[in-house]
């Protein structure tokens, strides 16, 4: 999973893609040969350098709320059957020793996540079945309310964590699941960094010093992550990048630059959110483009080292300090 030339060594970790429902519901989708369609699949993701995916499951509104744990096992299966399919050069990691043989053997590491926590409101066991079948990262919400919080379009009314929301975040935290907070609406995303005993990713999202979108994190939120240890990562979604218009990479890297200056570079990180947005910055149209984005931010003046933390190392960081040391034995 090497890159040429200046980018040689640098672990580059995607904390968001919503590319599992490809998998089975998009005609003429193979995710193991390169595609026309959509913008991850395995080839792609090794020319993008990728050493490090977290493959969101995400519950589609029709499925709302009482069809949202069936359907939340339906994506798992999707999820873990491609990914047997393809063992040779992915591994599914559980563990913080999966994902060190992964990097050993050079096979991309695969992380399932959740995106909107509908399938957990029948309670706790839920998440811990999950946690059996593997699942390390779970996003409390989409943008609407659920049992566990309010996603940002509930608008100004929205709350915080319900009591049902602490828990969940509580037994993650036992568990050894990543909690992710984008989509919350910001006084759940304060009551989350409250809650947890770990520090959290903000999976996909930028700085709404710059763009003005409710899903950007305020300068308030991106130094109350900062101080709790966890990290962003900025996607190439352009309406969360420029309030009108197409943006380029340079607009991205305009993000990473004024989170860097104000905030430090121990919070950066990258959660493009490819094949779950309908554009993306005309440079980084697909995964394989990945090295663009490094290339960018040595330009701007990050050092080799600062670059080396925003492409994986940050995550990472997250991902060794959460996960289980090795597997758990029921
Ligand atoms: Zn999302």
């Amino acid at each position: 999973m090497k890159v040429n030339g200046i980018l040689k060594d640098i672990f580059i970790a995607d904390g968001h893609c919503d590319t599992v429902h490809h998998f089975r519901g998009t005609a003429g989708y193979n995710f193991s040969k390169a595609n026309n369609i959509g913008h991850i699949d395995l080839p792609r993701l090794q020319k993008g350098g990728v050493a490090l995916q977290f493959f969101a499951l995400f519950v589609e509104p029709e499925f709302k709320p009482f069809q949202a744990l069936q359907r939340t096992l339906q994506l798992m299966e999707h999820f873990l059957s491609e990914m047997k399919k393809n063992g040779d050069q992915i591994k599914v990691i559980r563990t913080q020793q999966d994902l060190a043989e992964a990097i050993k053997q050079q096979k991309l590491a695969a992380l399932m996540s959740l995106e909107g926590a509908e399938a957990l409101e029948a309670g706790v066991e839920i998440l811990q079945i999950f946690f059996r079948l593997g699942l390390r990262g779970v996003g409390l919400t989409w943008n609407q309310r659920n049992g566990l919080a309010d996603g940002v379009s509930v608008g100004k009314a929205a709350g915080g964590l319900t009591k049902l929301g602490k828990t969940m975040v509580q037994e993650m935290n036992r568990l050894g699941i990543i909690v992710d907070g984008a989509h919350l609406a910001p006084r759940g995303f304060f009551d989350l960094l409250e809650t947890s005993t770990k520090p959290v990713v903000i999976s996909h999202a930028n700085a709404a010093a710059l763009c003005s979108h409710p899903r950007n994190l305020s300068d308030e939120q991106l130094k109350a992550l900062r101080d709790h240890g966890g990290v962003v990562g900025l996607t190439v979604f352009p309406d969360f990048i420029v309030d009108e218009g197409p943006a380029t990479l340079a607009d991205l890297l305009d993000h990473f630059c004024y989170i860097a200056e104000h905030f430090g570079t121990d919070i950066l990180a990258i959660g493009a959110d490819y094949d779950g947005i309908k554009n993306t910055v005309e440079e980084l149209s697909d995964v394989s483009k990945m090295p663009l984005l490094l290339h960018g931010l040595l330009e701007r003046g990050f050092s080799k080292n600062e670059v080396k933390k925003i492409a994986g190392e940050n995550l990472l960081r997250i991902v060794r300090s959460t996960l289980p040391k090795e597997e758990v034995i029921f």
